[in-house]
C-alpha cells in the first residue's frame, strides 16, 4: 500500500495555504523518508507566502524540521558523523544542499554562498516535480541524497530542536564563525526575535561578560530576561529620540564606550545605522538579520573609519553551524529552557499560525504534522 502524506502548500501568493495530501515515494539511492514531528514557522515563511522573496509554486513550505527516519534508500546507512542510521533513529536535517560543484562550495568553501543549482527545502522545491513532498510542513519528507543529516545526540528529543531550528545555525554562522567574540567580551543583539534570542545565547555560552538584548515588545523581552537570555534588556519601543536610545544602550557597556560587537538581528535597516554607532571603536558589526531586502537606510560611512570598525554579512548557513548547532545542544539546553517559547498548532492550522506569527502574538509557532490521527 503506498504511503500517503498530507502537506501544506502554497499555491498562490497573498492566498491562504492548502492541506493536500500526496503519496509518498519510496527513498531512491543515499535518499531517506522522514516523519516530521515538528516544523517550524519563521518570519521567511511569512515573506514567501506575501510573494516577497522569488520562488516558484507550488511549494510545500518547512525550512526547518526535525524528526524520526521512516525509510532509508539503499546506501544510506550513517549520519555525517558516523553514526548507524536506523528506522525510528531521531534526526535533524540541515535545509539546503549545496551544489558541490561551484566556486564557492569548492574554492572559497562557503557553502552557503553557493551559486549553483542550490536546493532549499520548503523554499525552492516545487510541490510539482518528484519527490514533491520537500517541504517540513508534512507529515512526511523526502530528504535527497547529499541532505546533511544529523542523528540527535542522547538525551535531545525533536521538541529540544525545533524552538531555535533556524535561528540556531543563523545564530552560530553570524555570532561565532562571521564574528570572533572574545571570552569577557560586552555583546549588544539588537533584535528579539528568535535569531536575536539565538545570538545571545551563543555570545553567553563563548564568555561573553555582558550581553545586552536591544528589541521589544516589552513581553519578548521578558520572556527572555526569564529564561537567563541577555544580561541587560532594552525596549526600542519605548518613546525615545534615536540619539537619547543610543545612548541610554552605550551608557549600559563599559565607559559608555560601545559594545566590543554588535550583532543585527532585527531586520529593520534602519537598525544598521544606529547599531554601526553602538560598536566601540576598533570593534564589530555583523548584519544577520536582514535575510529579506527590505530596501535601503541611510547611514554614516564616518562612523566606520573614524572607529576602524570591521563590519561583517551572514547570510543563513551551512552544513557545518548546523552540525555544530545538534552537536552544542546537550550543552545548551544545561542552560536554556527553551520549550516555552513554542506555541505548538496541529498540521491543518498552519493558516491560523502564520496569522499569529505575522501579527507577533507568539515568540515561535511551530506545527505538529501526524499529531492528528
Ligand atoms: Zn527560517
Ligand atoms: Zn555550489
Amino acid at each position: 500500500m503506498t504511503v500517503q502524506s498530507r502537506a501544506v502548500v502554497l499555491s498562490e501568493f497573498d492566498e491562504p495555504f492548502e492541506l493536500t495530501t500526496f503519496d509518498v515515494p519510496e527513498p531512491g539511492e543515499n535518499a531517506a523518508v522522514v516523519s516530521v514531528d515538528y516544523a517550524g514557522i519563521c518570519g521567511t515563511d511569512v515573506h514567501l507566502q506575501a510573494g516577497r522573496l522569488p520562488i516558484n509554486t507550488p511549494v510545500v513550505l518547512g525550512h526547518e524540521a526535525v524528526g524520526n527516519i521512516a525509510a532509508l534508500g539503499p546506501g544510506l546507512t550513517h549520519d555525517v558523523l558516523g553514526e548507524p542510521l536506523s528506522i525510528g533513529d531521531a534526526v535533524a536535517w540541515q535545509n539546503s544542499v549545496a551544489c558541490g560543484r561551484c566556486r564557492y562550495c569548492l574554492i572559497e568553501q562557503q557553502p552557503s554562498l553557493c551559486t549553483g543549482s542550490r536546493r532549499i527545502y520548503g523554499i525552492n522545491q516545487p510541490a510539482d516535480t518528484f519527490p514533491r513532498i520537500s517541504g517540513g510542513w508534512a507529515d512526511q519528507m523526502y530528504l535527497q541524497p547529499g541532505t546533511t543529516l544529523v542523528k540527535l545526540p542522547e538525551g535531545v528529543s525533536p521538541r529540544d530542536v525545533i524552538p531555535l531550528g533556524c535561528a540556531g545555525p543563523t545564530a552560530i554562522h553570524g555570532a561565532l564563525y562571521e564574528t570572533k567574540i572574545a571570552f569577557g567580551d560586552t555583546v549588544i543583539v539588537q533584535g528579539s526575535g528568535p535569531v536575536g534570542v539565538a545570538s545571545a545565547i551563543y555570545a553567553q555560552m563563548s564568555g561573553a561578560a555582558k550581553v545586552i538584548i536591544v528589541g521589544g515588545p516589552a513581553s519578548r523581552l521578558e520572556m527572555a530576561s526569564g529564561l537567563g537570555i541577555g544580561h541587560e534588556h532594552f525596549n526600542v519601543m519605548d518613546d525615545m529620540s534615536t540619539e537619547d536610545r543610543i545612548a541610554a544602550v552605550k551608557a549600559l557597556t563599559s565607559g559608555g564606550e560601545g559594545a566590543d560587537v554588535v550583532i543585527e538581528c532585527a531586520g529593520i535597516p534602519s537598525a544598521v545605522a544606529e547599531g554601526i554607532e553602538m560598536v566601540r571603536p576598533g570593534g564589530q558589526y555583523c548584519v544577520v538579520g536582514q535575510y529579506t531586502n527590505h530596501g535601503e537606510t541611510p547611514i554614516n560611512p564616518h562612523f566606520i573609519t573614524k572607529k576602524q570598525l570591521t563590519i561583517q554579512g551572514s547570510w543563513g548557513f551551512a552544513p557545518h553551524h548546523f552540525i555544530r548547532y545538534i552537536q552544542t545542544l546537550p550543552r545548551l539546553l544545561e542552560q536554556f529552557d527553551l520549550g516555552s517559547i513554542i506555541s505548538e498548532y496541529p498540521l491543518d492550522e498552519a493558516n491560523q499560525a502564520v496569522a499569529d506569527v505575522k501579527a507577533g502574538r507568539v515568540m515561535k509557532a511551530v506545527l505538529r504534522p501526524g499529531a492528528v490521527a
